[in-house]
């Protein structure tokens, strides 16, 4: 039996899960590490307790399946998107802790940037918007603000990397330098059309180009683990951000295929295939795992605040013991009682951009219980994917046929199942919720030659399908209500 590893970097912890040759979990461990929060808006990690975590848990995998290391046929990598390290390529330090996507400290530079009229640029050539959120102003800062860093990087001595690209190197004793196509898209650097990092963006940012990874496809030879590891090495031969490798692992491998997951918050991701399409206001268009030169495209939304509003439930109003409570207290209740939840509690993205909007709640009678209250929070987070899903029918020009869900959730029933009645599409569950790290598991086994794509599809079993099950009437009611609530909500707040 041969076996594929699965290392998964997340923004909170390291994880990794070792795959049999059928796709199947034989191993997993987890290590969190430590977030500094230096200043007001400042997130950052240590690059070494990265790796070390990272380590850790591939060392545990290995010791807790007992397999040999010569049966780790291959590793994927997937990994928190954006998270900028710089490193000196003759020590291998890095000059600065990374500055984890979180990190707000560039909101100026952004300001600047959009001052000098580079938004359209861009947005043309990145697929992305100016913000803080993305590689780029955070290299930029780091030249900037760490000393002597700009001559180094002028002669050649710095590397620039997302998470990705330190594992690999780490991974390598300091051989490769590489990412892939879709951690490249996250930088702003990037230029998705002509899969190349953009001249005049590194020429407008002043960040010279010999500190960036080369490119690579997502699923191919990236790099071989250096012996002083494990004893013998292991090829590295898949890499995709998180969000890419979830979209890869739930198999949306086809135009107007689309994931969600339900997390803190939500991410939302539709496969375009082959053609590049224009995001509109408050989307992304962002790169798909590629198995080959050929690119792929997805469009990309996100919702602020869904499992958030549970856990607020939770914490703050108490009227919860643990989030899965949720399901039955909103079942014990015939339906919401007419009360909407916009819980706008940092604002609203995709597609009513208004941030100062606030958490709210309508339609509250003498009569309303908590059993309501829960029930709203949950339809509210069926309501925002909808509205995220319905922008990119209308970019697209597609209707959306069927969705695919994972993140925790996604466990709960009801919450499906309402968001197959007001989405008017079945909502399908997989067996394997672990989509990010199964994504980059195939990727690493189509490009060590273990999988075909055919056979990673038979690998995908279905858990749950959820079929619309909601009278006309009732959803546009629900949908006219939802969309009253929400302007309502707006402009709470003001500067
Ligand atoms: P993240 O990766 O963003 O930390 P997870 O995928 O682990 O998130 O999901 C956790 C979120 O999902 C939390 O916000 C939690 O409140 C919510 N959640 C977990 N289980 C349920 C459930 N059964 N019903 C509703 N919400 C849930």
């Amino acid at each position: 039996m041969k076996y594929i590893l699965s290392i998964d970097q997340g923004t909170t912890s390291s994880r990794s899960i070792l795959f049999d040759q059928n796709g199947e979990p034989a191993a997993f461990a987890q290590k969190e590490f430590r977030q500094y929060f230096p200043r007001p808006g400042w997130v950052e990690h240590d690059p070494e307790e990265i790796w070390e975590s990272q380590l850790w848990t591939i060392r545990e995998v290995i010791t807790k399946s007992g397999i040999s290391i010569k049966d780790i046929a291959a590793i994927g990598i997937t990994n928190q998107r954006e998270t900028t390290i710089v490193w000196n390529r003759q020590t291998g330090n890095p000059i600065h802790p990374a500055i984890v996507w979180q990190d707000r400290r560039t909101a100026g530079v952004c300001r600047a940037l959009k001052q000098e009229g580079l938004q359209d640029t861009v947005r043309q050539k990145t697929g992305l918007v100016i913000d803080a959120y993305f590689s780029a102003t955070k290299v930029i800062w780091l030249l900037e603000h760490v000393e002597g860093a700009r001559a180094l990087a002028e002669s050649g001595d710095l590397a620039f990397g997302t998470v990705d690209s330190w594992l690999i190197y780490k991974l390598s004793g300091g051989n490769a330098h590489c990412t892939d196509h879709t951690n490249a898209s996250r930088t702003m650097l990037y230029n998705i059309h002509g899969l190349d990092w953009d001249d005049e963006l590194l020429d407008a940012f002043a960040i010279p180009r010999s500190m960036l990874p080369e490119v690579k496809p997502s699923s191919g030879h990236f790099a071989v683990t250096s012996e002083d590891l494990f004893g013998s090495g292991i090829p590295i031969t898949g890499v995709g951000g998180d969000q890419q490798a979830a979209l890869f692992g739930q198999l949306c491998h086809q135009p107007g295929m689309i994931k969600n997951t339900y997390g803190t918050g939500c991410f939302m991701l539709m496969h375009t295939g082959e053609q590049c399409v224009d995001p509109g206001q408050g989307l992304l268009a962002t790169m798909a795992c590629t198995i080959d030169e050929r690119p792929q495209y997805a469009l990309e939304g996100s919702v602020f605040v869904a499992g958030a509003a549970i856990q607020w439930l939770r914490d703050e109003l108490e009227v919860i013991g643990h989030s899965a409570d949720s399901e039955k207290l909103a079942l014990s209740v015939p339906d919401n009682g007419g009360v909407y939840f916009v819980p706008a509690f940092t604002g609203l993205g995709t597609p009513y951009w208004d941030m100062y909007a606030r958490g709210s709640i309508f339609g509250l009678t003498r009569g309303t219980s908590k059993a309501h209250i829960v029930r709203a929070a949950l339809e509210s987070i069926a309501f925002q994917s909808h509205d995220l899903m319905s922008t990119m029918e209308e970019v697209t020009g597609q209707p959306v046929k069927g969705l695919r869900v994972d993140g925790g959730a996604s466990k709960n029933d009801f919450l499906m199942q309402f968001q197959s009645d007001i989405a008017n599409i079945p909502v399908q569950r997989p067996v394997q919720t672990e989509s990010t790290a199964m994504g980059a598991a195939y990727l690493a086994g189509i490009g060590a030659g273990i999988w075909s794509l055919a056979e990673i599809h038979q690998n995908w079993n279905v858990d749950k399908v959820f079929q619309p099950d909601m009278d006309p009437d009732t959803r546009a009611s629900h949908l006219v209500r939802w969309k009253e609530a929400v302007e309502r909500s707006k402009g709470w707040e003001s500067e």
